[in-house]
């Protein structure tokens, strides 16, 4: 895959439009909406296919993994209410496209991915288009208990519960959200911390993400 690393006019246009779909859809934080148009989403995509960048579409980026569709992101970004500073962790990297957002809204990405193609390819594209975040290569239904805990944590893929390490991962007021369910779809799930022992949880809308594989998971 040759990646180049050009904003036309044509991208910044598509890049515009798209966060006028996704308000339309009903993203309406603001911070959200204008990390989504900062992050230049035709960066994770071969030349040929810059076209697609820019629709509500998720999109193969190798490994059989997929580019989370702009809406997704959007809707998981605004359920974690990312304050500047946040300790993030997120669960798949994939091609961190969801990484720089999460970024864009002044939050510190500890991010880990099992692919290695993946892993190996991100860690040089995201400081490379000038996006720092702390990478990792391994099983992250585990979380990274050597970091936590976590203000927040994300996970972009499908898992069939939620894994209970993760939630001792999270600071008390801190916001897990994981899409849940079975292979072909799942419900996107928020866990808040309440206290040591209590956890609120919240079950949302319908989506459909590629599976969460690992020792807590699939
Ligand atoms: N966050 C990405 C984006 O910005 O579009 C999309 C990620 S993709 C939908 C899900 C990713 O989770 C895949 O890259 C997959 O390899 C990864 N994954 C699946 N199970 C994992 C695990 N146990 N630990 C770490 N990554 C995992």
């Amino acid at each position: 895959m040759a990646y180049k690393f050009v904003d036309n006019y044509r991208e910044k246009g598509a890049r515009k439009k798209l966060v006028e779909d996704l308000k339309k859809r009903g993203i309406s934080d603001e911070k959200v909406l204008a990390a989504i148009g900062k992050v230049k989403r035709h960066y994770f995509f071969d030349e040929t296919f810059w076209v697609q960048a820019y629709l509500d579409k998720a999109f193969p980026i190798g490994a059989g993994q997929t580019i989370s569709n702009p809406y997704t992101v959007a809707y998981q970004s605004e359920l974690l209410h990312i304050k500047k500073g946040d300790k993030v962790l997120e669960i798949g990297t994939g091609c961190g496209y969801q990484t720089c957002v999460l970024l864009e809204l002044g939050a510190k990405v500890y991010t880990i991915e099992r692919q290695v193609k993946l892993y190996d390819r991100t860690i040089q594209v995201l400081p490379h288009i000038g996006y720092k975040a702390e990478f990792f290569l391994g099983d992250g239904s585990k979380g990274i208990a050597e970091y936590a805990p976590y203000d927040k944590i994300i996970v972009t893929a499908g898992a069939p519960l939620v894994p209970q390490i993760l939630l001792r991962q999270l600071k008390i007021g801190g916001i897990l959200v994981i899409p849940v369910g079975d292979e072909k779809e799942q419900k996107m799930v928020t866990v808040i911390r309440v206290s040591e022992n209590d956890f609120d949880k919240i079950i949302l809308d319908t989506f459909r993400f590629v599976p969460l594989l690992g020792d807590q998971a699939w």
